[in-house]
């Protein structure tokens, strides 16, 4: 099979590319997996915040959200976004947390204001009043429906042509007469240009196709869903303690918990472990008045990172034709609009759009070969 572009790896990264390169280029999709979306992509938390610590990435979530407020028509059946909010409280001695945090929001455009204890109270009135003493909150953090998001994304890439392919995993990378050769157990793809989008593997990717690592790392997150007893919290936001010991967040009439844990661990299908549940649930509970006799499901997803907690999108000079997609840690579904426009910018040999110019964002910011990325 022939094709302009080959893309590794069909979860969200890969999702998003497929659909903005096939407006310009003919693609394929390989994806290991009997379906999309297993893997990250299929285990998040759902939601869309710009209270990101790492730079680039902040950036690239304030960029991504008029695509996903305002998608073109036809994209999506549903809306991707909904409102939700994100509290983040912390002691008098945290306040400099607080700070740093409303500082990144507003630096980049966000609407953040903070709250005393008596408003948080009445935004999350599962808190513990002794635990806390003012707070930060996102107005504009939203929940993402995060299927409707990637099936769009997927919709809209055959819709241009693009092929996605299932139980396609690609098995050895080869470069022959200037073209990438990948043999997939439903044939060989040739293309000029290869994108590894495959998320937790792609350094395994990159090994496979004879280049040289650009050391990402998993790291493993447990999440459960509990139910609130005599109370409807559907309408509460997303809240997290400033130094992250935990989190909770309304799904429909549950939430869910995270210990918030990033155990670094090697790419593979990864289970919840019983230990950062319970500690979860422990954490929770000394912060809130909830009780969590057990919870109603766990489970647990690799967020994958590089040295600076930064994505990657681009290629290396000794790497022609081979591009990443990769690192983007916990923010790969809410930043998905702005790296696929970005990466499909690249790979046409164009800037970055202009919206994500304004926004400080640069080619070099994301590149595989950054100085912060050279151990
Ligand atoms: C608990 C948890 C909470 C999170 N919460 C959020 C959140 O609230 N908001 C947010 O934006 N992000 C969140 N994330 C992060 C987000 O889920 C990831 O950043 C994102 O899903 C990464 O997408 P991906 O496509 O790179 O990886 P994946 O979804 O893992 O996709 C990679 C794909 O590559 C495929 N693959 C691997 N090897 C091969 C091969 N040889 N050939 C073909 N295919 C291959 C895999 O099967 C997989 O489907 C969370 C993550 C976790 C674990």
């Amino acid at each position: 099979m022939q094709a302009d572009i080959t893309i590794i790896g069909g979860g969200m990264a890969g999702a998003a590319a497929a659909y903005f390169l096939s407006r310009g280029a003919a693609v394929v999709l390989l994806e290991r997996e009997e379906a999309a979306g297993l893997h990250s992509s299929g285990r998040s938390s759902e939601q869309f915040t710009v209270g990101i610590s790492a730079d680039t990435m902040r950036r690239l979530a304030q960029a991504s959200r008029p695509f996903l407020e305002n998608p073109p028509g036809g994209f999506a059946p549903l809306p991707l976004l909904a409102s939700r909010g994100c509290l983040t409280v912390g002691r008098a001695d945290q306040q400099a947390s607080l700070q740093r945090l409303y500082g990144r929001l507003t630096g980049v455009g966000a609407e953040a204001r903070y709250v005393d204890r008596n408003e948080a109270l009445q935004l999350f009135p599962a808190l513990r009043a002794e635990k806390f003493d003012s707070g930060v909150l996102e107005p504009g953090a939203m929940d993402i429906d995060v299927n409707t998001l990637l099936q769009a994304y997927l919709r809209g890439a055959r819709a241009n042509g693009a092929k996605i392919l299932t139980n396609a995993g690609a098995n050895a990378i080869e470069r022959k007469s200037g073209k990438w050769i990948v043999t997939t157990p439903v044939g060989e793809v040739v293309s000029s240009m290869v994108l590894n989008a495959a998320g937790a593997w792609v350094d395994d990717i990159t090994r496979l196709a004879g280049l040289a690592p650009i050391g990402l790392t998993p790291h493993r997150r447990t999440a459960f869903t509990f139910l609130p007893t005599g109370i409807d919290a559907s309408r509460w936001p997303h809240v997290s303690n400033v130094d992250y010991r935990w989190y909770v967040s309304p799904r429909g009439d549950s939430l869910v918990g995270s210990l918030a844990d990033a155990v670094p661990v090697p790419p593979g299908d990864v289970y919840p472990d019983d230990m950062d549940v319970a500690q979860g649930i422990e954490n929770i509970e000394q912060d809130t008045t909830f009780k969590i006799d057990r919870p109603l499901s766990k489970w647990a997803g690799l967020r994958n990172f590089v040295a600076d907690k930064n994505p990657v999108c681009g290629t290396r000079v000794e790497a022609e034709g081979f591009f990443w997609l990769a690192g983007q840690g916990g923010c790969g579904i809410l930043t998905s609009p702005a790296l696929g426009q970005a990466v499909a910018a690249l790979m046409s040999g164009r800037e970055l759009p202009e919206e994500q110019r304004t926004l400080g964002l640069t080619a070099e910011a994301l590149s595989p070969s950054r100085k912060e990325l050279q151990s």
